[in-house]
């Protein structure tokens, strides 16, 4: 009988998580909708000593952000569910919450050989290190060396049982079988196989704090949750064989989930990991939202950044996957539709920043005027202006094909709000000349008061076009001139575009305003 399909996204809350991340969940997301199926957010947080504050809040609402939103573990107001219910069985999703459930599987696994338990203390285990270093070896606790420990294996069984009941540091142990093959499939990497002999002991259960060890739960919990797939990062290639040992071990070996291990996303030279480091060198978020961390060391996101949630999400998904067409912009639902575990590259993704911004770019121009003048408004309230919203709308429309974020219509804009404050030096040097100055100033009083034609883009084009013909003033110098005075550059919009939306009074004062402030 076929399963339905069941994914989880279980992250640590070790931290923000890294655009990585949000692309591991991405795609369990699309595989779960793609297959009528569910999708899980399970917070692991078994290893308190790398619990960070905020970061779970951040993993659930960067998720948000970009639209993945969990069938189960996570509730309508996006708080991680604690109680089990029709729409959430498996609550707790939180593993700290779960602390009870593990410990009777650890134990099972004890009395029927596969584990043990081991006494070595902190100190013990630090001095066979140490001894292994001088020898230039490194001390693995393994198949070999639990042979020469202090665990259950070796010591007589009331001295285990004395321990069990007197002292509170000891921990269980998978027993890695000696000399066996595993045998494994993934489902992006094909045929694996590895030789236990290479695999430690890992411990499963620990005394000390009552906990299980990431192994331990995430097999319990995939187990108890009914995951039938699990999709993450390639960092868990190497627990693989250890997971299978352990679904063999509990014997749940028919419903054992599906494995898919996603390759790094590299950095944008191909050679290495991408790190929060080379996003702040190159001048790009690794993050999907602004983090600051307990020291308040701050790091960009691709919200504060001004990227738009479908925009991220589209670069996401192809940062790995293409739909095998020449398609590049998908929406949820066509990503949902699109995708397949098949057309996942095993080779490491390269980020581009070109290419994100081109996917903004693209994202944007789908948007209309309308939309984008309600996303600009806050911006130019921020920087003190205030003005109508048709007037905000024509300006946007004007300039929207120069734009890759929002933000941008300011820089590009920002003359068709303020008058300039001051001129570029090298193009005032160049085109402020003194006669350039006279005909700049005999051109604009003819437009703005003898010219009385349509004060629109083409009327204004025409005849001020016509006029300085007429005159046989030089043409480009004229208008660069002109330009230098209405932005205080010579090169950027148009002049009838711009002389349109300021209007005659506006472009009088400024060539007025020039005239004074350039007099050589
Ligand atoms: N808690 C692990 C992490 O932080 C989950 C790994 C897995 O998906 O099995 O990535």
């Amino acid at each position: 009988m076929s399963r339905k399909t069941r994914v989880r996204f279980a992250p640590s809350p070790t931290g923000p998580l890294h655009m990585g991340g949000v692309r591991t969940a991405l795609y369990n997301y699309l595989y779960a909708k793609q297959n009528g199926g569910d999708f899980i957010l399970r917070i692991e947080d078994t290893d308190s000593h790398r619990f960070v504050p905020g970061a779970e809040e951040y993993i659930i609402e960067a998720l948000s952000w970009c639209g993945i939103v969990p069938d189960e573990g996570v509730d309508a107001s996006g708080k991680v569910v604690e109680t089990p219910s029709e729409r959430h069985p498996h609550a707790p999703y939180r593993q700290s919450q779960r602390k009870p459930i593990y410990r009777q599987y650890a134990e099972q696994l004890i009395a029927n050989g596969f584990a043990y338990y081991a006494f070595d203390t902190a100190d013990e285990l630090a001095a066979r290190r140490a001894e292994a270093e001088a020898a230039k070896q490194t001390f693995i606790y393994n198949q070999v060396t639990r042979k020469t420990l202090r665990n259950s294996l070796t010591l007589p069984a009331e001295e285990t049982a004395r321990l069990l009941e007197t002292t509170t540091d000891w921990t269980i142990r998978f027993k890695m079988p000696e000399n066996t093959v595993v045998v494994m499939d993934d489902l992006i990497r094909g045929h694996i196989e590895v030789n236990t002999d290479t695999l430690d002991d890992k411990v499963l259960w620990k005394r000390a704090d009552e906990l299980p060890t990431y192994h331990l739960a995430n097999i319990v919990d995939d187990h108890l949750m009914e995951i039938t797939e699990v999709i993450r990062g390639e960092e868990w290639l190497p627990s693989l064989p250890l997971h299978y040992m352990l679904y063999k071990a509990f014997g749940w070996e028919d419903t054992m989930p599906r494995f898919a291990h996603l390759s790094l996303l590299l950095k944008p030279d191909g050679k290495g990991k991408l790190s929060k480091r080379d996003g702040d060198k190159l001048g790009f978020p690794v993050f999907p939202l602004r983090w600051v961390n307990p020291e308040g060391e701050v790091s960009r996101g691709y919200r504060e950044d001004g990227y738009f949630p479908e925009a991220f999400v589209n670069l996401l998904a192809f940062l790995g996957w293409n739909p095998g067409d020449d398609r590049e912009i998908l929406s949820m639902d066509e990503l949902v539709q699109a995708f397949s575990l098949d057309r996942i590259v095993r080779s490491g993704a390269r980020f581009s920043v070109e290419k994100a911004h081109w996917y903004n770019r693209e994202y944007l121009r789908m948007k209309s005027t309308e939309e984008l003048t309600g996303l600009f408004i806050p911006i130019l309230e921020q920087n003190g202006i205030h003005r109508e919203k048709d007037y905000v709308a024509a300006v946007v429309a004007l300039t929207r094909e120069r734009v890759t974020f929002v933000a941008d219509f300011w820089t590009v804009a920002k003359c068709l709000f303020v008058a300039p404050d001051s001129y570029d030096e090298k193009d005032a040097a160049k085109f402020w000349t003194a006669e350039n100055a006279t005909l700049v100033g005999a051109a604009a009083s003819w437009l703005c008061k003898d010219y009385s034609g349509p004060w629109t883009k083409v009327g204004i084009e025409e005849a001020l076009v016509e006029h300085i013909r007429s005159q046989e003033w030089p043409m480009g110098k004229v208008m660069n001139a002109l330009r230098l005075a209405l932005t205080g550059a010579a090169s950027g919009l148009g002049i009838a575009d711009l002389a349109a939306l300021l209007g005659p009074a506006e472009v009088a004062a400024r060539v007025a305003s020039a005239e004074k402030a350039l007099m050589k």
